[in-house]
């Protein structure tokens, strides 16, 4: 009589990007694989994500993607050349759900809908026969010989393989409230600080009304301080007491582990020194009779100008005929190195993802598992990975599930 093969039981906490795209590529007559959610419905933040449309990967090679890792790019190269973003796009475009390609290589769903990706990952668990329970919010973990058991308030699971796919500890009314972390320390693993990323970054300066309605365009903000200088060109806006916008997202994730920068905006960074002073000149000789409020109009958008008048030694009633050059000098000054207090980063709970999580170095990069304990594994936002904006997040928690299952069905 041949041996007969013990059917694989596997439970994975978290429902969201990982843990969806875990279980079905997991689930088979050999393997059971039961997803446990706190809440009601699958991918709660997948919901929300690239503002409700998904920005679900960027159509980039390895290297490209690999440039936009913040943390740990090291060890994604390999989960990342085994599930490529080519692979997400042709994923989707196979199960029912085409893709299209944006600015930037962002790729999201052609219907512009979030939940359409969402509708695809969980048709597909369900045609794999992966057991999803919802409102089983996982309280406890045990460690019993070879199995896990996994206490929800009202059940209990046994598991010859657990998945922690539990995402970051940002945006905490989506279900990510950083409880893979806790579990992880119960197992004996590291988690590196958490801080913010990819979010706004606050301010001492008072933002006026009308700025809260316009974004800066084609500008460029610098952060430096005595061993860091970073600067990155495009747009962004204001909030109340914050800054916020793509080059702001992108500079927190730069910044969260520095503790004090100096913050420069550059209205005209495609202007040097040289041609900006041309352009005052002119300016100033086409219209000698008018004031530096009216310059400043021909340079910056109105709205800011108050903001700019006030936190500057700006004059704005000198009228331009007797502007000397020094003043002249001071206003070009201003304009490419407009300083902005920094604050700090905004709560951990308002960042698009958290940077820090569990320590790799305790992680197999071939299949997340634990290096600590057997049979226990680590996928997505809650390891110590995190990227910039233009869907790199979404494939890290997608490259490392699909890493996690191809390890789990090779054994
Ligand atoms: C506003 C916003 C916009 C974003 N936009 C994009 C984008 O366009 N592109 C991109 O690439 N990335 C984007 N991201 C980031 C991206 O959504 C995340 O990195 C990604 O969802 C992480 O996937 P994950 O599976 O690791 O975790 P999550 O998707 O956060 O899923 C974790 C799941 O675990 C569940 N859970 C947690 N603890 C427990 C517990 N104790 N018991 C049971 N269940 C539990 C949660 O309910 C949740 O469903 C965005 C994030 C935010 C907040």
């Amino acid at each position: 009589m041949g041996n007969v093969r013990r059917k694989m039981k596997i439970v994975c906490i978290g429902a969201g990007a990982s843990g969806l795209f875990f279980a079905l590529n997991c689930a088979d007559e050999d393997h059971e694989v039961i997803l446990l959610d706190s809440n009601l419905k699958a991918g709660r933040k997948m919901y929300i994500s690239g503002k409700g449309r998904c920005n679900i990967t960027n159509n980039c090679d390895t290297k490209g993607f690999i440039q936009n890792v913040i943390r740990n790019p090291k060890f994604l190269y390999g989960a990342i050349n085994r599930f490529k973003p080519s692979d997400t796009i042709d994923f989707f475009n196979e199960h029912g759900c085409p893709l299209k390609t944006e600015r930037g290589n962002r790729v999201f769903p052609v219907s512009d809908r979030s939940a359409d990706i969402i509708d695809c990952l969980v048709t597909e668990c369900r045609k794999k026969k992966v057991d999803i329970r919802f409102n089983q919010k996982v309280m406890k973990i045990e460690k019993k010989d070879d199995n896990f058991v996994v206490f929800t308030r009202d059940q209990r699971y046994i598991a010859d393989k657990l998945v922690i796919a539990t995402g970051g500890k940002s945006y905490p009314s989506t279900g990510s409230t950083g409880d893979g972390y806790i579990y992880a320390k119960q197992f004996g693993h590291k988690v590196t600080e958490l801080k913010s990323a990819l979010c706004p970054i606050m301010i001492k300066e008072t933002v006026s009304n009308d700025m809260l309605k316009m974004t800066l365009k084609n500008v460029s903000l610098t952060a430096e301080n005595d061993h860091f200088r970073k600067t990155i060109f495009g747009d962004m806006e204001f909030l109340k007491g914050c800054i916020t916008g793509p080059i702001v997202l992108s500079m927190s994730s730069l910044i969260n582990r520095e503790t004090d920068v100096a913050l420069y905006l550059d209205f005209k960074p495609a202007l040097d020194d040289k041609k900006l002073d041309n352009r005052l000149l002119r300016e100033i000789q086409g219209s000698p009779n008018r004031d530096i409020r009216y310059l400043l109009t021909t340079l910056v958008p109105r709205d800011i100008i108050e903001f700019f008048i006030e936190n500057t030694d700006t004059d704005p009633e000198i009228p331009l005929h007797s502007l000397t050059k020094e003043t002249r000098q001071q206003l070009l000054y201003d304009l490419k190195h407009f300083r902005l207090s920094y604050q700090g980063l905004e709560d951990i709970n308002k960042g698009i993802v958290t940077s820090g999580g569990v320590d790799v170095n305790e992680i197999d990069p071939k299949t997340m598992e634990s290096k600590l304990c057997e049979s226990l594994y680590f996928i997505g936002e809650v390891l110590d990975v995190d990227a910039l904006t233009g869907g790199f997040n979404l494939q890290i928690a997608l490259s490392t599930a699909y890493s996690c299952a191809q390890g789990i069905l090779s054994e």
